[in-house]
């Protein structure tokens, strides 16, 4: 097949537009869209100056997802003095599987020059993922712990770094999974927050539960794009998944929404599209009235309960029943 905007070989068919790409026009439509989706969030701050730049911490795990989104970024930015990237890894402490990924995150920031942070469960919170996994206090998955660590730490890092702006390498069907589980439990305060936390233009979201504001450029590309762009950059990606991965009610929605993809292209673009204009009217609904949130006793970090959840699962590990 050949690609429809010159005579290469295509290397890709996209259901959902009917388009058939070479390699060369496939990647440069992803990054097209990566810049698009920078530009209509307005992320480059009006008053960024070569003097006094914007700081973006990317949140760097060394999977494709963000390994892709900080080869775009660099090659957007590179030349642009108005903007400063710091790359952030974390490790959680699960043997092989990090260390191998974390590998990947210095071949990366050090072939771009980015300057490039790790921190760790271990000196954080002394814990470790894979004694988690083990011994649950709480009864949750794994993965349950790990993500109130590792928002946890993004947001403390990023205010740490003095961070204008905090970017993750959320793809297209991460984000359409959320909008659908957000819809399938009916929580619309969450469709609020998801709204607040991380999509949209910068100028229309209203009161966040932390300080430093998300973005999420990666957003219109689907999860089968990146890991082809990876591919054919040959960037430095990890690619085997967490050992302690079991989102169980995620893993259905993945099944539902590739199947749902396959007969009906364009679904995850639609379910967002919606999902966001549904966010933001939700997002200022809640805006005026959600309680307001107070400090942590522990932490310091903002949380409308007394102790934040993060406290509160370290407690609970430190002192299991
Ligand atoms: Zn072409
Ligand atoms: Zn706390």
């Amino acid at each position: 097949m050949q690609c429809d905007k010159c005579s290469a070989e295509a290397v890709m068919h996209a259901a959902y537009s009917g388009l058939h790409l070479c390699a060369d026009h496939f990647t440069r439509s992803v990054e097209k869209r990566v810049r698009r989706r920078i530009r209509e969030d307005g992320l480059v701050p009006d008053d960024a100056t070569p003097e006094d730049p914007a700081t973006w911490v990317i949140g760097l795990s060394g999977g494709k997802d963000s390994v892709v989104l900080t080869q775009i970024l660099h090659d957007t930015f590179a030349m642009d003095p108005r903007i400063e990237l710091v790359a952030l890894s974390i490790h959680e402490g699960i043997e092989g599987y990090r260390d191998k990924s974390l590998d990947a995150c210095e071949a990366l920031t050090a072939s771009l020059d980015i300057r490039h942070e790790t921190v760790s469960y271990a000196e954080e919170f002394g814990v470790r993922m894979d004694d988690v996994a083990e011994d649950d206090p709480e009864n949750m998955a794994p993965c349950a712990y790990c993500g109130v660590f590792r928002r946890d730490l993004l947001s403390r890092y990023a205010e740490a770094f003095d961070a204008d702006l905090m970017l993750t390498g959320h793809n297209l069907d991460d984000e359409a999974e959320t909008a659908l589980m957000n819809f399938l439990e009916g929580d619309v305060e969450q469709i609020a927050k998801h709204f607040d936390a991380s999509l949209g233009p910068l100028d229309e979201r209203t009161e966040q539960d932390h300080h430093v504001p998300r973005a999420k450029p990666l957003r219109d590309v689907p999860e089968k794009e990146v890991a082809l762009y990876a591919q054919l950059e040959d960037l430095p990606a990890h690619i085997t998944e967490c050992p302690h991965a079991e989102e169980a009610f995620r893993g259905e929605i993945q099944r539902l929404m590739l199947d749902l993809e396959e007969d009906h292209p364009g679904t995850r673009h639609s379910i967002m599209s919606g999902y966001e204009e549904l966010a933001a009217l939700a997002a200022d609904a809640y805006g005026g009235g959600r309680q307001s949130y107070g400090e942590c006793e522990r932490c310091g970090a903002p949380t409308a309960r007394d102790i934040c959840r993060k406290c509160a699962l370290v407690e609970a590990l430190e002192e299991p029943e």
